[in-house]
């Protein structure tokens, strides 16, 4: 690890209970709603059946009101709004790509604002949430990896992104109406700002909220974390939330890797690949997504299309590569690849028998693409010229 680009920086996490409010229900694992429950005085022999209520309420409804919870008591409602709230973050600003991409700059407590994006496709509508404001790797063609706070988003404000997005899409049940099996909010995908696996326990609270079949009921497989490769974090990514695992790759040796991905400096290539052949359930339809951002002379020759085949066929991971045009942002240390070259790296991949997808750049003109997130009140970036210096391009 170089003296000057550290791998991580110190997080800060805030309490749940903010000291001057009332507590959130939102986020609440079921036993920890319980525990709130019982605490304000619900009989213990109650409490399953409450929180079951409840969580219908709030996560199968869509209901923010505790009096609009007409299963309960009118004297009980009272008390729950005495001592809680169903809050979620406030959107800011909401911009619709001409593509239909939608994205929204949400303000979380303290102030902070973070990206969260709605993709729709033709049989899918993907969510692509932040896990983190800011983040303390520093990737070096990544835009969030340039930002210098960060902090650590609760459970609340992760699920709460895709509540938020549901109210917008106008999403939740209507009671009576015939069940309507395609959703516009059918995928999520943690690959907004943020490194899911330094924030592991909130991600996983909050996605197991959003498997709960009592409530927001999407599929583990309809799920993805990015991560750039935690590699202690990802057999517990595969106990703890079980659902699809895509990494950010990027390079194909060590020395490059090392520079795009800095966290390759703890836990290189060889290390990594390990941890991703130990990962269950894989088959041909749970594969790993392999994230391979295009960048023009650095990681796009045919050496490096074959030296990753022979990664993965080395260690016999079923792998879809999804290569990703870079998305350029001010002051960016690189350029995207040429279309001919990305289109001759793909075939390579994809004359091997691997899936190897350009990804469609959405959502461009309201910088809303991959690698393009950076909140409007956090724009103190570093100097290209710090950039380049971290990244060892220049001396
Ligand atoms: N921290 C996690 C998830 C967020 S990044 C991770 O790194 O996986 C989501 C994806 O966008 C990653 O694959 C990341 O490498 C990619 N990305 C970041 N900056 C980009 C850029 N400028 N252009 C294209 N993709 C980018
Ligand atoms: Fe962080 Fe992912 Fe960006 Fe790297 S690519 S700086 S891990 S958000």
């Amino acid at each position: 690890m170089s003296a000057s680009a550290p791998i991580t920086q110190d997080v800060m996490t805030i309490p749940r209970k903010l000291p001057e409010g009332p507590m959130n229900l939102v986020g609440l694992t079921r036993d920890a709603m319980r525990d709130a429950l019982i605490a304000i005085g619900t009989p213990e022999k109650q409490a399953k059946m409450r929180v079951n209520q409840l969580w219908q309420w709030i996560y199968h409804w869509g209901v923010r009101e505790f009096d609009q919870m007409t299963n309960l008591a009118k004297d009980y409602r009272a008390k729950l709004a005495d001592h809680f709230v169903i809050a979620i973050p406030e959107v800011v600003t909401r911009q619709v790509s001409e593509d239909g991409t939608r994205k929204y700059l949400v303000r979380i407590a303290g102030g902070h604002e973070v990206e969260v994006v709605y993709i729709p496709e033709e049989d899918r509508g993907t969510l692509c949430i932040s896990s983190q404001v800011g983040c303390t790797l520093t990737c070096t063609f990544c835009h969030t990896g340039t930002q210098k706070l960060v902090r650590n988003l609760t459970a609340a404000e992760i699920i709460g992104q895709v509540m938020m997005a549901r109210d917008d899409l106008d999403e939740w049940p209507v009671p009576g109406a015939p069940k309507d099996e395609t959703r516009l909010l059918s995928n999520i995908v943690l690959m907004g700002m943020g490194e899911p696996l330094y924030n592991f326990d909130n991600v996983r609270d909050a996605m197991k909220i959003a498997m709960d079949p009592e409530g927001i009921s999407l599929s583990r497989r309809r799920i993805t974390l990015s991560t750039s490769g935690v590699v202690p974090e990802i057999a517990r990514t595969a106990d703890e939330i079980g659902c699809l695992l895509a990494i950010s790759f990027h390079a194909t040796t060590d020395a490059v890797r090392d520079v795009l991905v800095p966290i390759n400096k703890r836990w290189n290539i060889e290390e990594l690949l390990k941890a991703l052949a130990a990962y269950p359930n894989l088959s041909n339809s749970e594969r790993i997504t392999f994230e391979y951002v295009m960048l023009d002379g650095v990681n796009d020759s045919d050496e490096d299309a074959n030296r990753l085949l022979e990664h993965i066929r080395r260690h016999k991971i079923p792998a879809k590569i999804n290569l990703i045009p870079f998305n350029e942002w001010p002051g960016a240390p690189y350029k995207r690849s040429s279309n001919n070259r990305i289109r001759a790296f793909a075939n390579i991949i994809y004359q091997a028998g691997y899936a190897a997808p350009i990804r469609k750049t959405r959502g461009e003109d309201i910088m809303a693409a991959c690698g393009q997130l950076k909140s409007a009140t956090e724009r103190a970036r570093k100097s290209r010229a710090q950039i380049e210096a971290e990244a060892g391009l220049r001396s």
